[in-house]
């Protein structure tokens, strides 16, 4: 190895330590201006800053004018000194720990890996509940640590609550009640490889917790770059929580929505009125703040719950002593009030399929809330957590006519809604997947761009862009409806893939009100929409492109080539081992099974001929998730959803 070249490695490693600093302050202005120089703030009081910096960093601090000391030339010195004591779990030795918990455990308890690290360390999820293996219509609360690797005490805390439910299960009454009660996510360690290595990034050096896809602002590659974070999705999504919790450990805070703006959530009210319940049981924790109001941070895991899935997620702010345990007591309370309260108050029910009885992904709204939550895709179960009153529901699905249902009274306990929903064939964007922070251009509010053109508008902002699910893989062509409160007709471009985080081919570009057909890609279906504003600067009120509604006319697997159409009948769904099929009225010579996952990608393709009534495909070797079962004959096609559950 050449000498120059050893040096030059040598150098290149030293700069890129990162100290502690700390800075003072005289004025929470001078926050927005640190902001600004994109260093990363990890805590804020009205003396002083303390960020994470590097040599270049701290230069470009020191020409803006800013002053710092030293802390820690190593900011991560205090974690590993923490770990020496002894009195912290490590990322093996709580591994080991969330293990013989499943072992002993086994009725109350799954062990699953929801996804795996930059460095290919499992992210360990515990779900306690009754019937662990089986996902019940029950309110769903989840509870998440170490999204900063070096936070220890929010792992350990996320370990201590794991610990009284299971050890206490079978002698205390409240403890039964709630485990059977809730399905209970707990995910100690979101970020393994920050905390193996005493990290707040990740192996890819990224802060986690900027770099989720609602309001992301440029502090990570992109929105949702990094798989932990990703794994984090999928696991809200495929549970639909009613609440979540993050554990940090910077300060004494409860930290609520929004991180990216100082606006106040539509759901401020219930949002606050629980975080005061958690802040009269947690003694250690000094105030309740809007997470702006603390420091402004886009792309934050509690803004995308919220934001993208309608799950009021809190960042709760931690002490870390030498001791663990004091902390963990002063929240035990608290969070099982919590989990009490994600499921006692409000309205539950199922949404189903008013033909089939199958239950059915829908959103549902509260007027006046206005922002979706999502029912449980495996069985079409929803909670709503509200304070008392009365309220008008709005359930709205893919494919479906949406219904309305007025004057539902919650008193305190839950009232139980089922809703069948009738076919209409008809799709719109059925939830948000990204959007990039473009500042005061996001003034709208992104539920506007849900369900059909109802001259609500989101407005993209300038430059801005989204990520749009619609549901299902759409075919043919399908209309962007622009807003009618803008001035004038903007310009955007639209493109479309069957991955939400890639493959993307562009349609054109488009201004106003425009119809595009996805054939001209090559792509003979596509799930996923993006847009782009054109970027130019305007003077409307609300600037770029403002989203109503995307239609889509044709729908995946729905429309009929003609009427014949032997009776199809998935045996059992959700699906085990083996997906058995059954088939009536037929009078083809073959007919082709393909089943696809989410992406849109084909996992199995079969043929089965004529005369054979009952037939199977093995899943054993296929994941837990939803599919889609898609079932051709000569003259005629039709979909069905599958859900694949081990
Ligand atoms: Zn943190």
């Amino acid at each position: 190895m050449n000498y120059l070249f050893v040096l030059t490695l040598i150098f290149t490693v030293n700069t890129s330590i990162k100290k502690l600093v700390e800075i003072p302050i005289t004025s929470k202005s001078q926050v927005y201006e640190m902001n600004k120089l994109k260093v990363t703030i990890v805590s804020v009081t009205d003396q002083c800053i303390q960020i994470i910096a590097d040599d270049d960093e701290l230069r470009t601090l020191n020409n803006s004018g800013f002053s710092y000391t030293i802390i820690f030339n190593d900011y991560r010195e205090p974690v590993k000194k923490l770990l020496e004591k002894g009195t912290y779990h490590t990322y093996e030795t709580l591994v080991q720990e969330l293990d013989s918990i499943a072992i002993n455990y086994p009725a109350i308890t799954k062990l699953d890996t929801i996804g795996y690290s930059v460095e290919g360390r499992p992210m360990l999820g515990l779900k306690i509940s009754d019937n662990a293996e089986t996902e019940e219509t029950e309110p769903g609360i989840r509870f998440t640590g170490c999204h900063h690797g070096g936070e220890l005490i929010s792992a350990e805390i996320v370990l201590y609550l794991i610990k009284q439910l299971t050890d206490k299960y079978s002698t205390d009454s409240y403890i039964k009640q709630l485990v059977d009660g809730r399905q209970i996510w707990c995910v100690p360690i979101v970020n393994p490889d920050g905390m193996y290595s005493y990290s707040r990034y990740n192996a890819n050096g990224v802060d986690l917790n900027r770099d989720y896809g609602y309001m992301w602002g440029w502090d990570s590659p992109y929105p949702f770059s990094q798989p932990e974070s990703r794994a984090l999705k999928l696991n809200a999504e495929m549970h639909s929580f009613t609440l979540g919790f993050d554990y940090h450990s910077v300060a004494n805070i409860i930290n609520c929505l929004w991180d990216y703006t100082p606006i106040r959530p539509n759901v401020d009210t219930i949002m606050l009125d629980l975080a005061k319940e958690y802040y009269d049981s947690a003694s250690y924790i000094d105030t309740i703040m809007h997470g702006c109001d603390w420091y402004p941070v886009s792309g934050s895991c509690q803004d995308a719950m919220y934001g993208c899935n309608g799950i009021i997620d809190y960042t709760i702010e931690t002490p870390q002593d030498a001791d663990p345990i004091p902390v963990c007591v002063s929240n035990i309370g608290a969070m099982l009030k919590m989990i009490e309260r994600s499921g006692d108050i409000g309205i539950s029910g199922i949404i189903t399929d008013s033909v089939t009885g199958n239950p059915i992904n829908a959103r549902i709204e509260i007027e006046g809330i206005d922002w979706p939550v999502y029912t449980n895709p495996y069985t079409g179960f929803y909670h709503i957590a509200l304070l008392s009153g009365a309220y008008t529901l709005k359930i709205s699905s893919n494919g479906y006519s949406s219904k309305e249902i007025t004057n539902i009274i919650v008193d305190s306990s839950v009232t139980a809604i089922d809703v069948p929903l009738i076919l209409n064939n008809k799709y719109y964007v059925n939830k948000l997947v990204t959007i990039t922070y473009t500042g005061n251009s996001n003034k709208t509010l992104s539920p506007a761009l849900l369900g059909p053109e109802d001259d609500k508008s989101f407005s993209i902002g300038t430059g801005g862009e989204v990520v749009l699910d619609m549901g299902i893989p759409i075919k043919d062509s399908f209309t962007v409806y622009e807003g009618i409160d803008s001035t004038g007709n903007e310009g955007y471009e639209v493109l479309v893939s069957n991955m939400w985080q890639d493959s993307f081919v562009s349609l054109g570009v488009g201004t106003g009100t425009t119809t595009f057909n996805i054939s001209v890609t090559g792509l003979s279906e596509a799930r996923y929409v993006k847009m782009i504003d054109d970027g130019n600067v305007s003077n409307y009120t609300t600037p770029g492109f403002d989203l109503d509604a995307i239609e889509s006319y044709r729908a995946f697997g729905i429309t009929e080539k003609n009427n014949y159409k032997p009776n199809i009948m998935i045996c059992s769904n959700p699906v085990i081992n083996n997906l058995a099929i059954k088939i009536t009225n037929s009078n083809e010579k073959n007919i082709t099974f393909k089943l696809y996952n989410l992406a849109g990608q084909l996992l199995i393709k079969d043929i089965i001929s004529e005369g054979q009534p009952n037939f199977s495909i093995s899943t054993d070797k296929i994941p837990s998730n939803i599919y889609f079962l898609k079932i051709e004959g000569r003259n005629w096609a039709t979909t069905k959803k599958v859900i694949i559950l081990h």
